[in-house]
């Protein structure tokens, strides 16, 4: 396909990854079909919303890190050009997040942490106890101490997906509300995809943003299908009743090792999370995880006592091997993966959108291995290819098979 020319692009997967790139696509002039039995009530809907390049940036992650803070950066564009398409407000907070310790052990693990984004070149400064505690007066008064990290913000994940769909709309993107059983290839590559009703809808581009079940689908050679796995997480959301002092920052602990967050929103209301626990596909609320939150989240702001529990929600974070995301073309022609945003689906949905827009518009991936996600495609995943398996080529290293994508 050359440049700019309308191509049937089928997403499956309406979650924040899914509908970014379905809503990035229609701009860009492409005739699109979300698939999904429920658009945006996957992960999406259980996170927090925090755009959060340096509290995620862990030890051994540094290219994670460096994509993560490029994604921070391109929030406030996507949520500008997003709330105009939809008429809603997303919230984007750009202030900075406090990271604070509850015990000397935490205080000692967080100035590692510390001493660790520094060395990325991270903005992170160290607080005193005081300085903590004028930042967000609800902290408790045994705060040891901590640090703000200015890089890190926050957006109300469920208007996004909510103003992602209105966007969607807006531009001509097609909603199918049921499941992909099944993506179907012929000899040139994809051909389209089988859904649950044994229906079958035509595409030249299949883009695979099914969040932790991507690697499920049928139809597709076991060396292509991503290795992403279910990383259960909870969330609760309080709000401050009339006459409650409601929280003023987004605050990060570290209770007695443990970490918790709290991010307030406009309508007085706070999301507090989460849980990581590796439990398969189960979704059920157990009240043992609900219990440690809330005692965690108590130890930072004792106040949280009022508040109203006005919602629990469980999810499954796409998590991949590395902790890092697999966005790029496959072996197959046409089909192109967007899954495995493990803890940070929100933050990193708008440069996804952008690289796999960008995907559908080079015919043989003449950019590919330059842009954001270049160490970050499926190739890095995929096994040898075993003979007789179809329109199929190895893997390339780069991260992408130079397949043609965009027929
Ligand atoms: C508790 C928790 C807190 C989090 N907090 C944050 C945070 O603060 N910041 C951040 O950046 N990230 C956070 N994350 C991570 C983030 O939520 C995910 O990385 C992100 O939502 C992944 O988006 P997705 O679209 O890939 O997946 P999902 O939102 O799960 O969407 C996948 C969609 O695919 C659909 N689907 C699945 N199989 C099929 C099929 N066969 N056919 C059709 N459709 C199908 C599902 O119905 C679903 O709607 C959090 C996650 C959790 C669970």
């Amino acid at each position: 396909m050359s440049p700019g020319t309308p191509t049937d692009v089928l997403v499956v997967g309406g979650g924040v990854i899914g509908l970014s790139i379905a809503w990035k696509a229609a701009v860009a002039g492409h005739a699109v079909t979300v698939v999904d039995t429920r658009p945006g009530h996957g992960a999406s809907w259980a996170a927090a919303g925090m755009l959060a390049p340096v509290g995620e940036a862990h030890f051994g992650e540094d290219a994670l890190t460096a994509l993560n803070i490029e994604a921070v950066r391109a929030w406030p564009a996507f949520a500008r050009v997003l709330e105009h398409e939809s008429g809603m407000a997303v919230d984007l907070v750009a202030e900075g997040t406090l990271l604070v310790a509850v015990d000397p052990s935490d205080l000692a693990a967080t100035d590692d942490l510390l001493d660790y984004r520094r060395t990325l070149g991270l903005s992170a400064h160290r607080r005193s106890a005081r300085e903590c505690r004028a930042a967000e007066p609800l902290l408790a008064p045994g705060i040891r101490g901590g640090a703000e990290l200015v890089d890190d913000h926050q957006v109300d994940n469920r208007r996004v997906v909510e103003a992602l769909i209105l966007a969607c709309r807006s531009r001509g993107v097609t909603f199918v509300e049921d499941e992909v059983v099944e993506v179907t290839t012929g000899t040139d590559g994809v051909t389209g995809v089988v859904l649950g009703t044994a229906e079958a809808l035509a595409g030249t581009v299949v883009v695979v943003a099914a969040g932790c079940r991507s690697g499920q689908l049928g139809g597709l050679p076991e060396h292509v299908l991503p290795p992403v796995r279910p990383v259960k997480g909870l969330t609760l959301r309080l709000r401050a009743g009339d006459g409650v002092a409601g929280l003023r920052r987004t605050v990060r602990g570290l209770v007695h090792g443990r970490s918790c967050y709290l991010v307030p929103r406009p309508d007085r209301s706070v999301v507090v999370g989460a849980t990581v626990e590796e439990k398969g596909f189960d979704t059920t609320v157990q009240v043992g995880a609900v219990g440690d939150l809330l005692d965690d989240a108590r130890r930072l702001i004792p106040s949280l006592e009022e508040y109203e529990l006005v919602d629990i929600t469980t999810g499954l974070r796409p998590g991949s091997p590395d902790n890092a995301p697999i966005v790029g073309r496959t072996g197959i022609a046409g089909l192109l993966m967007a899954t495995g945003h493990f803890r940070n689906g929100i933050l990193l949905a708008p440069l996804t959108a952008q690289a796999v827009a960008a995907m559908l518009d080079s015919r043989h991936g003449e950019h590919d291995g330059q842009g954001p996600f270049a160490r970050f495609g499926p190739a890095r995943f995929a096994s040898p290819v075993r003979s007789g398996t179809g329109p199929v080529d190895g893997p390339s290293t780069g991260g992408a098979a130079p397949s043609d994508v965009g027929r």
